[in-house]
């Protein structure tokens, strides 16, 4: 069966899918989001960076208490020595937000999708996108049921990464987190909770081999998650960061929910922009977790494409290859930032020397740090940010090898 013409069909409705479509609705296109998951559903990755709250206020999603819990920074501690430092976000460069969010991912998809509807995106959940692609002409996409046909396609398919793998493009991170082991608390009790007062910030455990986040959550919840470069399960989980004295604090008479296994997970995409397509979010690349940059690079990706295809669209200029090259430069330095953040992370002593020693008397490097970790990744002028764009070590360090196997979800 072949359906009406869309200006754009998305594939996948997560922040990346959700964004890119009430962006392009709200210019007035038609767009169909072809979602496989009914919504609300769980989804991980709850933590956000100041750099996406003018990306949630565009789209007019509130900020309601049973989805938003307020963020101010990370605290980055160890275990064993009982070392610890804070960074907050009103210490970033100018023009950084102040604070962030966590969220309750299942019930921030559905507000990001609510508010794509409201603005005349078309939604159809249950949908799973078997194949899709372009012709000089459209774009079309296929379904178990029927193939639809548009302008323009924004693959937000999320680790599925469907345009990559039909292409061969997705390449592994090698030196990066390779697995994680995560669950929920509920139940946490007063006294536990007062211990984040009053920034909420998102714990980062340094540890062995890895490292593991705690993050509060809307109604007294808590997730709690390990992430190792080698293949982890629920038994190291356990006898690390749950047996550790800071969640075993947290924990006390709260009650554990179900634990979740992913794999496979940091990549990126050798093509992930072309002629009548963009890929955005992890479609495009995915890097280790750490830093909680994940949906804020989705959502400024997605904002990026929406706002050059859209008067792209009405122009009749949404074939030209070149479209997105400004785009694409901006997402590359965005993408490398973070990853040369994440590989000295993992592969120096980074950790230790930047995470767990007393700030840097220099100002302005504290607050380049700062901005990085806000998401504020496209500006000029940041000696930390230039820093980690350092092309030497860069190039010895973040070479990645043959194209990986695919994310497993236990
Ligand atoms: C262990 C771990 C911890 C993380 N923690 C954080 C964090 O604290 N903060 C943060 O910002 N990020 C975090 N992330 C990353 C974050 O989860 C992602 O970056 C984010 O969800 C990307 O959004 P997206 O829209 O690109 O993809 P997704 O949110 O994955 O959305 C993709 C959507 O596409 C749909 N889909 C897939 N295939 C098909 C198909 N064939 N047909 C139709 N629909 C399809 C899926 O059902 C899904 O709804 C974490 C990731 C991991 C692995």
């Amino acid at each position: 069966m072949n359906s009406q013409l869309h200006d754009v069909l998305v594939i996948g409705a997560g922040p990346g899918g959700a964004t890119a479509a009430g962006l392009l609705a709200q210019q007035g296109l038609r767009v169909l989001v072809l979602e496989k998951d009914e919504f609300p559903r769980f989804h991980i990755g709850e933590s956000l960076l100041p750099m996406c709250l003018p990306v949630i206020e565009r789209l007019g999603v509130p900020p309601n208490a049973d989805t938003f819990v307020y963020k101010q920074g990370a605290t980055f501690l160890c275990e064993a020595t009982g070392r610890t430092r804070q960074f907050v976000f009103t210490e970033t460069l100018p023009g950084c937000g102040t604070h962030a969010w966590h969220v309750d991912r299942a019930r921030f998809d559905k507000a990001l999708c609510d508010a794509a509807v409201r603005a005349g995106a078309e939604i159809r959940h249950g949908e799973t996108v078997t194949d899709a692609g372009t012709t000089d002409d459209d774009v079309f996409v296929q379904t178990r049921t029927a193939t639809h046909r548009g302008r323009y396609l924004v693959d937000a398919s999320g680790q599925s990464r469907l345009l990559a793998r039909r292409a061969d493009a997705a390449v592994p991170y090698e030196n990066f987190g390779r697995c994680s082991v995560f669950t929920h608390y509920e139940g946490i009790t007063d006294a536990a909770w007062e211990e984040f007062s009053p920034g909420n910030n998102i714990r980062i455990v340094l540890a062995k081999g890895g490292w593991g986040w705690v993050i509060p959550l809307p109604e007294r919840r808590l997730s709690v998650g390990l992430v190792g470069r080698g293949k982890i399960t629920d038994a190291d989980l356990e006898s690390s960061l749950l047996s550790g004295p800071l969640v075993t604090r947290l924990t006390k008479g709260a009650r554990r929910l179900e634990t979740r296994v992913i794999g496979n997970f940091s990549y990126r995409n050798d093509k992930p922009r072309g002629a009548r397509f963009a890929c955005v979010g992890d479609s495009a690349t995915f890097l280790d977790p750490v830093f909680s940059s994940g949906v804020t690079l989705a959502m400024l990706d997605a904002q990026g494409v929406a706002d050059i295809a859209g008067p792209a669209l009405r122009e009749g200029r949404e074939a030209e290859p070149t479209l997105m090259a400004q785009h694409h430069a901006g997402m590359d330095r965005a993408v490398r930032t973070f990853a040369g953040l994440i590989d000295r992370f993992y592969n120096s002593h980074f950790a230790e020397t930047v995470f767990l020693s007393p700030p840097n008397d220099d100002l302005q490097m504290r607050r380049g740090i700062m901005s990085v970790l806000a998401g504020d990744v496209w500006r000029t002028g940041n000696p930390f940010q230039d820093m980690l764009l350092s092309a030497r070590r860069n190039e010895k360090r973040m070479r990645a090898s043959t194209a990986g196997s695919p994310p497993s979800m236990e």
